[in-house]
């Protein structure tokens, strides 16, 4: 069943989500949760959903990153309940990100390259592994909705906010304004 996504002013988006019983996640309703959950982040081509994103403040979201989709393959789904995030790893490095909640808008947003996590899959079976890349960055956005943080809190300036049309000519200005600062670093 497709979920009605919930957009930034909800104030949903701003809360910090309930943790999930072990004994909740076994039953029928909650399985057909996450298979909603998974059918409306596949329906609005997203890499990842949270529940906060779908008026459901609790500690569960589901991502398409393992593996990671690639040109060749679709990648796979894994559910994240109870999610934490335990290590990160020193070397950060910045992108573009969207959100299902954001409608076209990019946030330029920093992060931590990897991370060690531990969650519980749609089993309820604990797992832990470090994440690292691409998939280390959905881990986190989606992680930030479980605690009401958006992509918008994470800009280091405003300029870094854009509307997704525009991206080739704020990249082009991000170029020029690391350049800058780079230039008065060394000056
Ligand atoms: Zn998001």
């Amino acid at each position: 069943m497709l979920l009605e996504i919930a957009q930034m002013g909800q104030p949903v988006l701003r809360a910090v989500g309930g943790e999930v019983d072990v004994e909740t996640i076994r039953t029928p309703e909650f399985q057909a949760f996450l298979d909603s959950m998974i059918e409306t982040m596949h329906e609005g081509h997203g890499i990842g959903l949270a529940a906060p994103q779908v008026f459901k403040s609790s500690r569960i979201f589901v991502a398409n990153i393992m593996p990671m989709p690639t040109e060749k393959s679709d990648g796979g789904v894994e559910v994240f309940i109870n999610p934490k995030i335990l290590g990160f790893s020193e070397e950060a490095s910045g992108t573009w990100e969207g959100c299902l909640s954001i409608e076209g808008i990019l946030v330029y947003v920093t992060r931590p390259l990897g991370i060690q996590v531990e969650y519980l899959d749609r089993h309820a079976e604990q797992k832990s592994m470090v994440i690292e890349g691409y998939a280390a960055r959905v881990f986190q956005h989606e992680f930030d909705h479980l605690d009401g943080i958006l992509t918008l809190d994470r800009a280091e300036d405003t300029r870094d906010i854009i509307i997704a049309t525009e991206l080739d000519a704020a990249q082009e200005d991000r170029r020029r304004r690391a350049q800058a600062s780079d230039e008065e670093e060394d000056a």
